[in-house]
C-alpha cells in the first residue's frame, strides 16, 4: 500500500491525514506542534521528528499548510523539498494559496522531475472529518488520476479544474463567495435581532426561504443556534478569520491581476480586516457575527 508522508495537522491536515490512516494507507505525519502529532498518534499515524523523517521511503507527500510562504519555504530552494525527492514522487498540496505560487511550485517540481498537483479543499473542519471534502485540482490529468484513489479517502467530490494553478482559482472564487456568504447571514441575523426576533426562528425562516444558503444550513454564526457549529463553541476549531482574510486579500489580488471587479469581495475583505485588527484572527470566521451590534 502506498506509504504517504503528510505535512501540516492543523485543524484540516489532522483529520484529513486520519482518513488516510483509515483507508489503510502508511501514514508519516510532521507538524511544528507537539499537539498537532500527538492526535495524528492517536488516530494511528506515524508521528516524525522531522519534515526529512517523514518523508523518507514516501511515493507520495501530502501539505496542508497555512498560506503560501509556508509551502515555498517546504518545498522550495537549496533546503527545500524538491532538492531531495526521489524522482516522480507525487506532490499534492491542498493548502490555500495564490494560483501564482502554485504555479510556481508546479514549475520548480517539473524541474525537479516531480509530479505536482494543487488541490485545495472546500468543505471545512467536519467535511476533512467525515471525509467529504470537495477537492479542486490544478495540473495534469495523468497525475489527477494517479492521485484519484488517494484524495477519495478524504472528500466525496474530486474535480479536475485545469492545468497547474487551476484548483487554486477555483479555491478563491469559492472562499470569496463564502466571505460574502458569511457576513452577509451575520449582518440579515444581526437585523433581525436588533428588531426583536429570536435568531433560532429567523435562522429557520430564511433557511426555508429564498435567502438560504450554506451557512445558514451549516455553519450559523450565532451563537446557540447550531450545536454543531463553531459559534456554539466559542468560536475555537473550525476555519480562523487570519484565514479567511488572506483569502479574500487572494480574491483582490486576483481581481486586480485579471482585471476583473470585486465590490463584494472587498467589502467581505473589509470586515475581516477590522475583526481581525481587533485581535480576532485566531477565532472561527463565522465570530463576524461580532463586528454588527448585538443585543
Ligand atoms: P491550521 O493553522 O489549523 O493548520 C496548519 C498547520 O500547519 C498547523 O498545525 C501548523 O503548526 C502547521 N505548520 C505550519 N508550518 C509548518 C511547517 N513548516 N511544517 C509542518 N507544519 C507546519 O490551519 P487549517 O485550518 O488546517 O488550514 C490549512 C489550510 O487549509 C489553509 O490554507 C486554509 O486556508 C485551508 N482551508 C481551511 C479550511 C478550514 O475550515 N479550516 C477549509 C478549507 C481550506
Amino acid at each position: 500500500m502506498t506509504h504517504i508522508a503528510f505535512i501540516g495537522l492543523g485543524n484540516m491536515g489532522g483529520p484529513m491525514a486520519a482518513n488516510l490512516v483509515k483507508a489503510g494507507y502508511t501514514v508519516n505525519g510532521f507538524d511544528l506542534s507537539a499537539t498537532a502529532l500527538q492526535q495524528f498518534a492517536a488516530a494511528g499515524g506515524r508521528p516524525a521528528d522531522s519534515v526529512q523523517q517523514a518523508v523518507d521511503g514516501a511515493e507520495v507527500v501530502v501539505s496542508m499548510l497555512p498560506a503560501g510562504q509556508h509551502v515555498e519555504s517546504l518545498y522550495l530552494g537549496e533546503s527545500g523539498l524538491f532538492a531531495r525527492l526521489p524522482a516522480g514522487t507525487l506532490v499534492i498540496d491542498c493548502s490555500t494559496i495564490a494560483a501564482h505560487t502554485a504555479r510556481g511550485v508546479a514549475e520548480a517540481a517539473a524541474a525537479a522531475g516531480l509530479r505536482f498537483l494543487d488541490a485545495p479543499v472546500s468543505g471545512g473542519t467536519a467535511g476533512a472529518a467525515a471525509g467529504t471534502l470537495t477537492f479542486m485540482i490544478g495540473g495534469d490529468a495523468a497525475n489527477v488520476e494517479a492521485a484519484r484513489p488517494l484524495l477519495a479517502s478524504m472528500g466525496k467530490n474530486l474535480f479536475h479544474a485545469g492545468a497547474a494553478g487551476a484548483g487554486q482559482t477555483a479555491k478563491v472564487c469559492n472562499n470569496m463567495l463564502l466571505g460574502i456568504l458569511m457576513a452577509g447571514t451575520a449582518e440579515a441575523l444581526a437585523l433581525g435581532v436588533q428588531n426583536g426576533l429570536d435568531p433560532a426562528v429567523l435562522s429557520q425562516i430564511m433557511g426555508n426561504s429564498s435567502g438560504s444558503n450554506w451557512v445558514l444550513e451549516r455553519y450559523n454564526p450565532w451563537p446557540g443556534v447550531m450545536d454543531s457549529a463553531p459559534a456554539s463553541r466559542g468560536y475555537s476549531g473550525g476555519f480562523m478569520s487570519e484565514l479567511m482574510l488572506k483569502d479574500l486579500r487572494l480574491a483582490s489580488e486576483t481581481a486586480g491581476q485579471s482585471q476583473a471587479a470585486n465590490p463584494m469581495g472587498s467589502q467581505a475583505q473589509q470586515l475581516f480586516e477590522a475583526h481581525v485588527a481587533a485581535g480576532n484572527g485566531k477565532l472561527d470566521f463565522s465570530s463576524i457575527v461580532q463586528q454588527f451590534p448585538q443585543r
